[in-house]
């Protein structure tokens, strides 16, 4: 990897410091435990073989009540994306122009989350999933599902904002 091709899938991931952590219930818990863990829960409906994301009580497919946690490993390719330009919330301000994107998981089911350099999001892009430690106590520390765009398939005309986005990765010894 050469200074001309920084590899931006290898830089850190920024975070929004001030971000607050999400508010947990019965039903969503268990994702979020699992991302702690490195691991992306959703759910599968054993009537209708549906995955769905978020995680509820009930099937909104065929209205089957529960439904099977699933370890999905999130790999998948952008369907549809945002990219502010001014934050939706203060606390993400230092991170705009940011994107978030729903992801058509490989295997089914859609998930959402920040997309990563978030200039090289682009619909039909592949990605990778990630976790972003969001420091704090016990009781405030979360992690956060991000997705790498694969830069070998990512439009030409947007590697170079991406390069710029993200810091360098440390230099070889
Ligand atoms: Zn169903």
């Amino acid at each position: 990897m050469s200074e001309m091709e920084p590899d931006v899938n290898i830089a850190a991931i920024a975070i929004a410091v001030n971000a607050p952590p999400p508010t947990q219930d019965e039903h969503s818990a268990p994702f979020w435990a699992g991302l702690a863990e490195r691991r992306i829960v959703i759910q599968h409906c054993a009537q209708c073989d549906h995955r769905r994301f978020p995680r509820m009580p009930a099937c909104p497919y065929c209205g089957a009540a529960g439904g099977d946690d699933i370890v999905v490993p999130g790999t998948g390719t952008v369907y549809s994306f945002v990219r502010p330009n001014r934050a939706m919330t203060p606390a993400y301000a230092e991170l705009a122009p940011y994107a978030v994107a729903t992801v058509d998981l490989d295997g089914g089911g859609r998930m959402f989350g920040r997309v990563v350099p978030a200039a090289a999001c682009a619909i039909g892009v592949r990605v990778t999933p990630d976790f972003a430690d969001h420091p704090g106590t016990d009781a405030t520390a979360w992690t956060e599902l991000v997705f790498r765009v694969h830069v070998a398939d990512a439009p030409v005309s947007t590697l170079a904002a991406a390069a710029a986005e993200l810091p360098a990765p440390a230099p070889e010894q």
